[in-house]
């Protein structure tokens, strides 16, 4: 792996001389904003370098516990650190839920044996000593919703998916209900409890958590995902059991603590004409608190702030603003707030990275139509990374509420999530998943179009000339 932030003195001495010396006559012109992404592609290592300090210092950061109020800490003094201006950070109050420390299964009949799971977000906790009951089998979403009312009084309802990996990561969208409602669907057909199938495409003894939730008037149940492995034995059993009921005992002890505090993180790179609206990068800093979030979302933080500090040098006109937001696993708290926060206060343009650290392939903005030349002009500057120009309309990651409230322009910066889904939510989300190559094309993508944006004097949305006071350097 790379050595970061070491240089040896003999090296360090000379790059003091180096600064110390008079300018030469022919001082070569500072690079431009396509030398710095290709100078990002090449060795950028500030984003490897929050990821691995964030992972390593702070790990598991989950919303609104003393974890992810550590993490807060150590990313603003990490942005303090590394040259952004009014870092500050905002906090806001959420109902935090935790997972316990007991989370068990056993099939008890007709083939006993212990399966491996872990509570989903929101879930209810068993009673000490847990359930025992026998399991209904549906092999999807729609076949849960297909049962009858009542129908589930007593039983456990497993519930399983078809999850493929994609590039674009367009199966979450398919299989991801069954996590986000298909207890909450048990709950309401009289289920005690819902086991799912995990919402990933690995295949190692590793649950996915993630959050789910209960409709108005139905009360939490206990609700976990079973590891693939667990759940195809699980399904298994079902084909042998030959008509013999399949029974599970299950025991959670996660519980909801109530109000507590979690924060916004925010930074800024000052813009020469501080009149206009800033561009906004959003990433979100909490995980899950069985994983170190590596690739969810450490990799987004560090390429944001990787790629707003490779624009800074070159003194862009608008600030770049950073959002590091808190509790989006747990339901876009972060986001939430600081729209609630800030809607007065118009963003020129928003972009989030929360989709892991592999490669960039496709480019989609919000205003192909209504500013044609500023989208080409971006999908043109990031061809030679070999991203291609999207077509479909941008909508922003899920820590740009603001934007969305202001329907303000969009640019989204698609990653490859092919392995996405192989650690999302599980304890592999860890250091050694980044691709140091990858990680750098992210970087250098992104300083492209951030460079691009921040230096845009018109209406990102239109193209339309921004009315505003001059630079307040030319001020009188
Ligand atoms: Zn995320």
């Amino acid at each position: 792996m790379t050595r970061l932030h070491t240089r040896t003195p003999t090296a360090l001495a000379a790059l003091l001389l180096a600064s110390a010396a008079p300018l030469a006559a022919n001082t070569p012109p500072p690079p431009s904003l396509a030398q710095r992404a290709d100078m990002a592609l090449a060795h950028d290592d500030h984003a490897y370098a929050f990821i691995e300090g964030l992972t390593t210092e702070v790990g598991p950061r989950q919303a609104g516990t003393e974890a992810e109020a550590r993490a807060r800490a150590w990313a603003a003094a990490w942005l303090r650190q590394h040259g952004f201006a009014n870092v500050a950070i905002e906090p806001f109050m959420m109902d935090t839920w935790v997972p316990g420390d007991i989370a068990r299964a056993r099939v008890t009949a007709p083939f006993a044996q212990d399966l491996v799971l872990l509570p989903l977000g929101n879930s209810a906790a068993t009673p000490a000593g847990g359930i025992e009951a026998e399991v209904a089998f549906f092999p999807s979403l729609d076949a849960l919703r297909a049962a009858p009312e009542g129908s589930l009084k007593g039983k456990i309802a497993y519930i399983s998916h078809q999850m493929r990996p994609s590039q674009d990561g367009s199966h979450y969208g398919f299989a991801g209900p069954v996590r986000w409602v298909g207890p909450g669907i048990a709950a309401s057909k009289g289920a005690i409890g819902a086991v799912i199938k995990s919402i990933g495409t690995d295949h190692h003894r590793n649950p996915h958590t993630g959050g789910t939730s209960f409709p108005p008037g139905v009360a939490a149940i206990p609700a976990a995902a079973l590891s693939l492995p667990d759940a195809e034995n699980l399904e298994r059993m079902f084909a042998r059991a030959a008509g013999r009921p399949v029974k599970l005992r299950l025991e959670l002890n996660p519980r909801q603590l109530g109000h507590t505090e979690s924060g916004n993180v925010v930074g800024e790179i000052p813009g020469t004409n501080p009149l206009l609206p800033p561009v906004l990068l959003a990433c979100h800093l909490d995980s899950w608190w069985n994983a170190p979030g590596a690739f969810d979302d450490a990799a987004g933080c560090g390429i944001i702030i990787a790629a707003a500090r490779q624009v800074a040098a070159s003194r862009p006109l608008r600030t770049i603003r950073v959002l590091l937001a808190g509790a989006e696993e747990t339901g876009l708290w972060g986001s939430r707030a600081y729209s609630a926060a800030h809607l007065a206060e118009p963003i020129a343009v928003g972009l989030e990275s929360d989709f892991g650290a592999d490669r960039i392939w496709r480019i989609d903005t919000n205003f192909r139509e209504s500013n044609p030349a500023l989208h080409q002009r971006l999908a043109a500057a990031v061809a030679r990374f070999g991203v291609a120009a999207g077509s479909d309309p941008a909508t922003g990651g899920a820590d740009l509420n603001i934007v969305r409230d202001q329907k303000g322009a969009l640019v989204d910066l698609q990653q490859d999530g092919t392995r996405y889904f192989d650690l999302h939510h599980t304890p592999d989300d860890t250091l050694d998943k980044i691709d140091l190559a990858q990680l750098r094309q992210n970087v250098a993508v992104w300083t492209e179009v951030v460079g691009i944006l921040a230096n845009e004097s018109t209406a990102i949305l239109t193209g339309a000339p921004v009315p505003s006071a001059p630079p307040i350097m030319e001020q009188r």
